[in-house]
């Protein structure tokens, strides 16, 4: 699952709870499935749930959490160098950071390019 698919998934879950508990309060339903109530009162809005990562992402390389949720749903990555998506298999993953194998890089190459000459 992705995490947008786990996240819409926790959501249905938590509105089914919301739903057939009336009496039970938010806290404790949120205590419940090991989230925060500001998450769960995210989670029963009717939007939908990007994950953290995701928004954190659009905000980094500045579009918006659509387009990221969208191309990371398909394993797609950002190159900071290119600005552009590229799937996983061009991609050097490692730590924390994915980042666009030197190989595959266009914009790596352009600015290398340029420097040298
Ligand atoms: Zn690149």
């Amino acid at each position: 699952m992705t995490p947008l698919q786990e996240a819409l998934e926790l959501q249905k879950k938590i509105k089914k709870a919301r739903g057939q508990n009336p009496d039970i309060p938010d806290p404790i339903i949120a205590k419940r499935f090991g989230i925060g109530l500001y998450k769960m009162k995210q989670l029963l809005a009717d939007e939908v749930p990007y994950p953290s990562s995701y928004k954190q992402t659009a905000k980094r390389i500045g579009r918006t959490v659509e387009e990221v949720a969208e191309h990371r749903e398909q394993g797609m990555h950002w190159c900071t160098h290119c600005k552009d998506w590229f799937p996983l298999d061009q991609l050097k993953v490692g730590g924390s950071n994915t980042k666009h194998a030197a190989a595959h890089c266009e914009g790596r190459k352009r600015k290398r390019k340029q420097s040298t000459s």
